[in-house]
């Protein structure tokens, strides 16, 4: 089995941590990889979606909430640390750098979304993508500097953050990233979806891209 060898972590945000390794193989932006360890003598594996896009040197990020005992295990690795992991696997993938898309992620489902949008703009400095990125309270918003930033070298680059509970520090849109639909798509039927985070989130949104003109086929995602 592969191994990765921790680069760096540190804080992403209130809630979430981002993850640098060295990886032993290639994969496509959107992919995920099974990491595995031994607790108390007993195997565990979780699944985590790698955030970053293809690179020469082979790096592979992660964004990762620890929620239990994977995330803690994680979080206590040291740099230099190995740990297993499975070749990369999984459907989501950018369709087709040429065109238009619109992109969702509430929470560590960022991870996926960032890796083909990033492929996207690399691909197509000029393309239409817009990205709708939610979290709970705007300290919970992974990336949104990095995000921010990309506006300056892509022109047609729009980025809507969210936020779903009430937060005094927040005068940007409010509500989840379900809500925003109509505003991303802006009545344009030409466009690719790609959407990450919880089966309720996923389910709204296929049904209210469907509703907006954008049919299955056209539509990448993944549940966590
Ligand atoms: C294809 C796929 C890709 C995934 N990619 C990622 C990823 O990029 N980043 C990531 O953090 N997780 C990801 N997950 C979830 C991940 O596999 C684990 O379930 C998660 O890290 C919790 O494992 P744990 O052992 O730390 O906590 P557990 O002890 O298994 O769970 C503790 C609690 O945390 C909740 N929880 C689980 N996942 C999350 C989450 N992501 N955010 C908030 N609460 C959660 C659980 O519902 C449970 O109540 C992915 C899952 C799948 C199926």
């Amino acid at each position: 089995m592969p191994t990765l060898r921790l680069i760096e972590s540190r804080a992403l945000t209130g809630r979430n941590k981002h993850f640098a390794f060295e990886a032993p193989f290639a994969h496509e932006a959107g992919q995920y990889v099974a990491l595995s360890a031994e607790v108390d003598g007993a195997p565990i594996q979780r699944y985590y979606s790698i955030a970053s896009p293809p690179r020469p040197d082979q790096r592979v990020e992660f964004c990762i909430h620890p929620a239990g005992e994977f995330g803690n295990l994680l979080c206590a690795l040291q740099p230099g640390d190995a740990i297993e992991c499975s070749e990369p696997a999984g459907k989501m993938r950018l369709y087709d750098a040429g065109r238009a898309a619109v992109y969702f992620a509430a929470g560590t489902g960022v991870a996926p979304i960032r890796a083909i949008l990033l492929a996207h703009l690399a691909a197509n400095p000029r393309a239409d993508a817009t990205l709708v990125l939610g979290a709970r309270t705007a300290d919970e918003l992974a990336y949104l500097r990095e995000f921010d930033a990309l506006r300056d070298r892509h022109p047609r680059f729009r980025l809507m953050p969210t936020v779903s509970r009430d937060d005094p520090e927040w005068n940007g849109r409010r509500g989840r990233v379900t809500s925003h639909v109509e505003e991303a798509t802006a009545g344009r039927c030409d466009l690719d979806g790609y959407f990450c985070g919880p089966p309720e989130m996923v389910s709204d949104l296929r049904e209210r891209l469907a509703a907006a003109g954008i049919p299955d086929e056209r539509q990448c995602f993944e549940r966590y």
